[in-house]
C-alpha cells in the first residue's frame, strides 16, 4: 500500500514538520505569486496558455525568488537526508535493504498477531486463540448469512482439525445456559431451530453472539415433514419467514429432522433432498453425536464418552446435540466436551452454506 516509493519523502517529511513546512511554504508562495503576476485574462487558463506559462515560470520569477528556490532546494536536500537516516535506523537487523514502509507493515501485522492472537483473518473470518485456550473462528454476519451455489455434499472436509458444535430442536429454556458456556470458552456453535419453539426470540441472541442460525423444521412432525417429497421444503418457508423477521435474512443452512436419511423418510428421502437443493438450501448431517437423542438426561459421563469415542480419529467433527429443556445434562456435559476438543487441538467453527455437509 505504502510501498510506492513516491510516498516515502512525504511520509518522512511528515515526521519532520519543520523541514516539511519550509518546503511547503516556499511552494505555496510560488503558487500564490502566479495569479498576482499574471492577472491574466480568462483565456490564459486555456490549454494553449499552459505551456507558455510553464516555460516562462523561471524567468518570470526573477531576483528574490532565486533565493527562495535555493532555500527550497536546501530544504529538499534536508528532507532527503532525514529519509536516508530514518531508513537506516528503522531497517530490521540483518536486513541490509530493509524498506521502512514494509517494515512498519510487518510490525503492525505482528502487533495484530500478538494482541488478538490472530491466526488467520480475511476480514470476514477471524480465528483466534481465546483466553480459555480454544482456537475459535468468528465469522461476520455477512459471511454467516451468505448463500452458496456449491453442492456441499461434495465439498471436502476442512484441512485443519475443525469441530462444529450443533444444537437441534431449540431454542429452549436451556439456550441461555448454552450461550453462557460458549461465551466462557469464546467459541461458537450452530443452531438448527424449530418453528414451534416458544423461545424463538432467543435466536436474536444466538445470532448476535456470533453463532449460526439454521433451519430444522417448522413443526418437527415427521408425518408432516415427510408426507411428500416437497412437504419438508415447503414447511421450511414458514420457518424461514420467522427467522427473517428477527434476523433480516432467510437461512439456507438446514438440517433434516432425523438427518437426511432416516427411518421416517425412507420413501421420500431422495426427493426431499432434491427439493431442498433445488430451493438453494444446504443440508447438514453429522459424524459425531453425544447420544442425547436416545433419552432424556442421560448421565454426563456417558454423553462425554460418546463424543470422545466417535470423534477419535476424525480430523473434523460435526457434533449433534440437542437444545431442549428435557436435555439438561447436555448442558452440563458441554464444558467437558468443549475442553476435549480444545485439548485435541481442534478449531471451533460454525457451519455456513459453503461448509462440508457431513452427509451420511
Ligand atoms: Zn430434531
Amino acid at each position: 500500500m505504502d510501498r510506492n516509493s513516491s510516498n516515502h519523502p512525504n511520509n518522512r517529511a511528515g515526521e519532520r514538520p519543520h523541514e516539511y513546512r519550509a518546503h511547503e511554504r516556499s511552494s505555496q508562495n510560488g503558487a500564490r505569486r502566479r495569479p498576482e503576476q499574471a492577472h491574466a485574462p480568462r483565456a490564459d487558463y486555456g490549454a494553449a496558455a499552459r505551456p507558455s506559462r510553464a516555460v516562462g515560470q523561471t524567468p518570470a520569477a526573477p531576483q528574490g525568488s532565486r533565493r527562495k528556490l535555493a532555500f527550497a532546494l536546501v530544504a529538499l536536500i534536508a528532507v532527503l537526508a532525514v529519509v536516508v537516516v530514518l531508513r537506516v535506523a528503522v531497517a530490521a537487523p540483518g536486513q541490509g535493504s530493509g524498506d521502512a514502509a514494509s517494515t512498519s507493515a510487518q510490525v503492525s501485522a505482528q502487533g495484530g498477531f500478538d494482541s488478538q492472537g490472530s491466526r488467520a483473518s480475511d476480514g470476514d473470518v477471524t480465528t483466534v486463540k481465546t483466553s480459555a485456550g480454544a482456537l475459535s473462528t468468528t465469522r461476520s454476519e455477512a459471511d454467516r448469512s451468505a448463500t452458496s451455489d456449491s453442492d456441499n455434499g461434495y465439498d471436502a472436509k476442512p484441512d485443519e482439525k475443525t469441530v462444529y458444535l450443533t444444537f437441534d430442536d431449540g431454542p429452549s429454556a436451556n439456550t441461555d445456559k448454552i450461550l453462557e458456556i460458549l461465551d466462557r470458552y469464546g467459541v461458537h456453535a450452530t443452531w438448527f431451530v424449530v418453528g414451534t419453539s416458544s423461545h424463538l426470540d432467543s435466536i436474536k441472541k444466538i445470532w448476535d453472539d456470533g453463532n449460526q442460525v439454521g433451519l430444522h423444521s417448522q413443526t418437527h412432525d415427521y408425518s408432516t415433514d415427510y408426507a411428500t417429497e416437497s412437504s419438508y421444503e415447503q414447511g421450511l418457508e414458514t420457518l424461514a419467514g420467522e427467522v427473517d423477521q428477527r434476523l433480516g435474512f432467510k437461512p439456507t443452512v438446514i438440517r433434516f429432522p432425523g438427518g437426511s436419511k432416516n427411518s421416517y423418510d425412507g420413501k421420500v428421502a431422495d426427493g426431499a433432498i432434491q427439493a431442498v437443493s433445488a430451493a438453494g438450501l444446504h443440508y447438514f448431517d453429522w459424524n459425531v453425536e453425544n447420544g442425547d437423542a436416545t433419552g432424556n438426561n442421560l448421565p454426563v459421563a456417558k454423553l462425554v464418552a460418546n463424543v470422545e469415542k466417535e470423534a477419535a480419529g476424525d480430523n473434523s467433527c460435526c457434533v449433534l446435540m440437542h437444545d431442549l429443556e428435557s436435555k439438561s445434562t447436555t448442558v452440563e456435559a458441554l464444558p467437558q466436551i468443549i475442553q476435549y476438543f480444545i485439548d485435541q487441538g481442534y478449531t471451533f467453527d460454525v457451519l455456513t452454506a459453503s461448509s462440508c455437509g457431513y452427509h451420511f
